[in-house]
């Protein structure tokens, strides 16, 4: 990569930064379209956010993602905000607004990237049950992307009262479900997606699913079972779902996905580079 004055800079902001797949994502397809651009990965602290933000605009960044924890902070720093985002109450993209407009525009490619392999079952979705785990800023988006596709049933199970009841205000017509009745859920299911980290087995003692063999046993046959986690790669949950012969969707496609149009977005560029994407966080991830 030849990095010269008039190299155009995007980047990433999140606290911590130092894991994340997407520089090497970015810079793999930035090289292979042959744009002069570098992505950088800036830790930023929360209580110096609107600094950095600011300050992003002020040397001229292009456009930069936003990871944990900013996602939600960011959106009062921004100018204009997509009416998806605004519903979601998060942005994962931030772009540069042209004349006249000055400052950051914000979007969010979480959205279009949990969209992605649902949109290529093209089925009709209005009968369809939904069942999302977790309540956290991941479901935020899974909940919009189920009702961009149509979805009118749409439980949600989490632990935390406080923010099961912060998902109703913006969706008044999800039906809250406590964690210990997650069970009864399931034989109603047709697609069950899982938004909390459980699975990701970070530790020799966590559990490796958010639900048992027995409990699968339960969802009608050739369901959808989309797990948000991208390492392990299948998780225990989706190895279990596919030996039951349901349909497994992991979060690989919705993270190279979600890439691919923001770069789009920042470039102009409208041939999306899934494939170098892909080859670029699979090696990372898989060696
Ligand atoms: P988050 O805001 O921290 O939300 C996590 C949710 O999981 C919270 O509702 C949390 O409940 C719940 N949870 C955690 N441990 C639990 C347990 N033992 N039992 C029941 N509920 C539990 O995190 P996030 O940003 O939504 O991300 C969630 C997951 O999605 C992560 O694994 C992340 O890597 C993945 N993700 C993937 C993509 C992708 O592109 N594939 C994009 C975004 C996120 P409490 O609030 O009660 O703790």
């Amino acid at each position: 990569m030849d990095i010269s004055g008039a190299t155009r800079l995007l980047g990433l902001i999140g606290d911590p930064v130092s894991h994340s797949l997407s520089p090497l994502m970015h810079n793999a397809a930035l090289a292979e379209l042959g744009l002069d651009y570098v992505y950088v990965p800036f830790p930023a602290k929360a209580e110096r956010l609107s600094i950095v933000v600011g300050g992003l605009h002020a040397i001229g960044v292009q456009g930069f993602n936003v990871t944990i924890p900013h996602k939600q902070a960011v959106v009062p720093l921004l100018q204009m905000v997509s009416p998806q985002a605004q519903a979601i109450g998060a942005v994962n993209t931030v772009y540069r607004l042209e004349d006249p407009h000055y400052g950051w525009g914000g979007t969010n490619t979480d959205l279009d990237g949990f969209l992605y392999p649902l949109r290529q079952l093209n089925q009709d979705w209005r009968s369809v049950t939904a069942t999302i785990l977790g309540s956290g800023g991941a479901a935020r988006a899974v909940i919009q992307g189920c009702i961009e596709l149509g979805i009118v049933t749409i439980q949600v199970v989490g632990r935390s009262p406080h923010a099961l009841a912060q998902l109703q205000q913006t969706w008044p017509s999800l039906v809250l479900v406590d964690w210990t009745h997650l069970t009864s859920t399931l034989p109603t299911t047709h697609l069950l997606v899982n938004t909390t980290p459980i699975g990701m087995k970070k530790t020799a003692t966590d559990p490796s699913s958010p639900i048992s063999v027995e409990d699968l046993q339960r969802l009608p046959s050739k369901s959808i079972v989309y797990d948000l986690i991208y390492t392990p790669n299948p998780t225990e949950l989706l190895k279990v779902a596919t030996a039951l012969g349901h349909h497994s969707i992991d979060g690989l496609e919705m993270l190279i996905q979600q890439g691919a149009k923001a770069l789009s977005l920042w470039t102009g560029e409208e041939q999306m580079q899934v494939e170098t994407m892909l080859r670029a966080a699979r090696a990372q991830l898989f060696g």
